[in-house]
């Protein structure tokens, strides 16, 4: 560092980076090393940028662990299973409440075509889902419920969202208890979309953090 503030490289003398970050040591070493595999200084060079890369987290960003030893994410794992076992009973009984399920009928909120629910996406159903006690607020802003089923008409088979407030609205045939088997670990809250929560592209979200599920 100068007088001025500013760092100047020993190596080029130009400012704005110091010896170790030098662009033209950099290429350098690497022709040295593209010659001769064995360049000693070369690799002096490398071995020391490579240790003094520190290890960050790419979920906790914290230092010295990677997301595959990091227990933060495996923390934050039971805190949704948890919070998703304690969810799924609320999302279950108003499904039972309205008669949702699998061998349904209901009425298209858009053209209103008569389908029959084929099929739910279980895994995507979470405390979003859930309206008023779980703390989500108004109802109509409760997350939609993805399923798929098929016109009777023609037996095409179409994708649906709707909020349990809107399916209450349009079931015209309910279905019985076998409707609404839902998987192994369901209700348990083993069952979720792993790219909705722990994306390998994503780090920590802010659900978590103001979960502090960390403490619990
Ligand atoms: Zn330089
Ligand atoms: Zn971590």
């Amino acid at each position: 560092m100068s007088w001025s503030g500013t760092v100047r490289c020993t190596n080029c003398y130009k400012t704005g980076h110091n010896r170790r970050g030098c662009p033209v040591l950099h290429e350098r070493m690497k022709e040295r090393l593209a010659q001769d595999a064995d360049d000693y200084r070369a690799k002096e060079y490398f071995a020391a940028k490579a240790r003094g890369k520190k290890r960050t987290c790419s979920y906790c960003s914290n230092e010295g662990h990677n997301r595959r030893t990091c227990t933060v994410i495996q923390k934050d794992k039971t805190f949704l299973v948890d919070h998703l076992a304690t969810a799924r009973p609320h999302i279950m009984q108003k499904f039972a409440e309205i008669g949702f399920g699998i061998g349904a009928l209901v009425r298209d909120d858009h053209w209103g075509y008569v389908c029959l629910v084929e099929n739910i996406d279980w895994a995507e159903l979470t405390h979003d889902h859930v309206p008023d006690e779980m703390g989500t607020g108004d109802y109509n802003y409760a997350k939609r419920v993805p399923f798929v089923a098929r016109k009777i008409t023609d037996g095409q088979r179409y994708s649906f969202n709707m909020t349990l407030n809107e399916l209450a609205k349009s079931v015209l045939s309910p279905t019985n208890k076998d409707g609404r088997r839902a998987p192994q670990g369901w209700s348990q809250g083993t069952i979720y979309e792993e790219g909705n929560w722990f994306d390998r592209s994503d780090s920590r979200s802010y659900f978590f953090v103001e979960n502090n599920a960390l403490s619990s």
